[in-house]
């Protein structure tokens, strides 16, 4: 379960993972936006784990590791057009946006 640090709505695992809408490779993070409330956050995935953080500038961007939450059963495989996610049964395409 997952709570939308917008609107402190809850979420299933499988509805938080359907608002991460662009990945950033470069980053190694993408961005999830609450259908309800519009809160935009910044979400690192990985096989089973949930990452949760910002995005701060160094020079250049980069992603800072706030919190995460294991979530088993999640598959992340990364590829040059974004990701391909598969949870609870679902497969589908999370694409790339190009930074700048
Ligand atoms: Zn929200």
């Amino acid at each position: 379960m997952f709570v939308c640090a917008g609107c402190q709505r809850e979420l299933g695992a499988l509805e938080f993972l359907h608002e991460v809408s662009v990945w950033w490779p470069e980053l190694e993070c993408g961005r999830r936006i609450c259908a309800a409330c519009g809160h935009r956050e910044e979400v690192g995935l990985r096989p089973g784990v949930v990452e949760l953080g910002y995005l701060y500038s160094a020079g250049t961007a980069h992603f800072a590791r706030m919190w995460e939450q294991t979530l088993p059963g999640l598959g992340v495989l990364r590829g040059a057009d974004g990701l391909r996610l598969r949870y609870a049964g679902e497969i589908w395409h999370v694409p790339v946006e190009q930074i700048g």
